[in-house]
């Protein structure tokens, strides 16, 4: 997020400036990882020493906290980079799952409070779905005995394209989710402001700023679930792509004459190496009720069948993960979703992901890439929606803050 110009000091009133220059501060940094105060001042166009009133300001109000010296760069002093305080605000973060629906409340950081998980088909019944997600906000909120001035807004982590953190992009994969205003409904539902990501997208940034791609500016986040999702953290920043479509990964093309996927074309990549693919391989030997928790405890018991599927699907997105590698250059690609769900069975799949990647890279892409499983679980997207509410939330803390409204 880019900050606008702000105008000068002799057209407004110093008032209203402190207030507006406050915002813009706090919008600066919660916009960036390990933002100085030098990069608020070029970000904001404020000159250093309003920056460093203000961030001292900031500081004493309780909104802002240093988080340490950012490393050296051209032999001068180290910077120092700057965050929201975590205490001094909460996010509700929340991901629409094919099967399940997980409430997190969280602090500015993306640190847990407390969470809550539902059955849920969202593939079915918008309006529904959307009423139990504002109802199991409401609950989370009163068990916890959240402060509710203090919770600055809603993320959303939804199976489909999103544009602008609003709308769902075009073709949307949830069945029946068309043109469902999720962010207005909930917005009016829940009295908060809400913010849409895609799931994919969100999870990645959780991993990156939580979980297994901490340290790294540049990482490949796959979610293998009921799809193959994929996010990308490019240069130290979450790449959505000009139509929110960036990292369709489950929907490359990777058998010509392959089988129909539900996008309507034929052999994408979830087509083989989804847990609905790997679920349907296994239904010949486990029966109609295979499940992916069936698969993974043959897996841990050392079925070769098994183990065979979890490798045979590794090799086949390790070689899709070539061509995402040799454009984007990434250190690290974190594989998280339900098949990665434990830590033995998964060795398969990645290790055979990792041999497939370095086999299909040309020889002159970088070969040094760490393929690793991801930290945060099931529960990485809701955490990425929560961190994207955060992400926004500098603006109401300002406003809520008497210190930047009343100099
Ligand atoms: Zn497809």
């Amino acid at each position: 997020m880019k900050a606008a110009r702000l105008p000068s000091v002799e057209a407004h009133g110093v008032e209203s400036l402190v207030s507006r220059n406050g915002r813009a501060v706090l919008a600066a940094i919660q916009s960036r990882p390990r933002c100085s105060r030098a990069d608020v001042a070029r970000a904001t166009g404020l000159s250093t020493s309003a920056v460093s009133a203000l961030v001292t300001r900031l500081i004493a109000a309780g909104l802002l906290v240093e988080l340490g010296a950012n490393p050296a760069t051209g032999g001068g002093r180290p910077s120092v980079s700057l965050g929201l305080a975590p205490r001094a605000g909460s996010v509700i973060g929340i991901h629409l799952g094919h099967a399940d629906l997980r409430v997190v409340l969280t602090s500015l950081d993306g640190t847990l409070i407390t969470e809550q998980r539902h059955v849920l088909d969202v593939d079915h019944e918008p309006a529904a779905s959307l009423d139990r997600v504002a109802r199991s906000t409401a609950d989370l909120l009163t068990n916890a005995d959240a402060d509710l001035g203090r919770v600055l807004g809603l993320g959303v982590a939804v199976s489909a394209p999103v544009v602008e953190s609003r709308q769902l992009g075009s073709p949307p994969m949830l069945l029946d989710w068309g043109g469902v205003d999720i962010g207005g409904i909930l917005a009016e539902r829940t009295g908060l402001p809400v913010h849409l990501g895609n799931d994919a997208s969100l999870g990645a940034l959780a991993e990156w700023r939580l979980g297994a791609g901490t340290g790294f500016d540049d990482v490949v986040y796959v979610m293998l679930g009921e799809g193959v999702g994929c996010g990308l953290i490019l240069g130290g920043r979450l790449h959505t792509g000009a139509s929110g479509m960036a990292g369709e990964l489950g929907h490359l093309s990777v058998v010509p004459d392959g089988k129909i996927c539900r996008c309507g074309a034929r052999g994408c990549l979830e087509t083989l190496v989804s847990k609905r693919a790997l679920v349907s391989a296994l239904a010949h030997t486990l029966g109609p009720a295979a499940t992916v928790e069936s698969l993974l405890d043959l897996a841990d018991a050392g079925d070769r069948g098994a183990l065979r599927l979890l490798a045979d699907a590794g090799q086949v997105l390790g070689t899709a993960l070539a061509g995402v590698c040799t454009i984007t250059d990434p250190r690290l690609v974190v594989i998280g979703g339900d098949l990665t769900a434990r830590p033995d069975s998964s060795n398969a799949l990645l290790s055979a992901a990792g041999r497939a990647l370095d086999a299909a890279l040309p020889p002159v892409a970088n070969h040094d890439i760490r393929i690793v499983r991801a930290r945060l679980g099931a529960r990485a997207e809701a955490l990425g929606a929560a961190l994207l509410a955060a992400s926004r939330a500098g603006a109401l803390l300002a406003e809520t803050s008497e210190v930047i409204a009343a100099p």
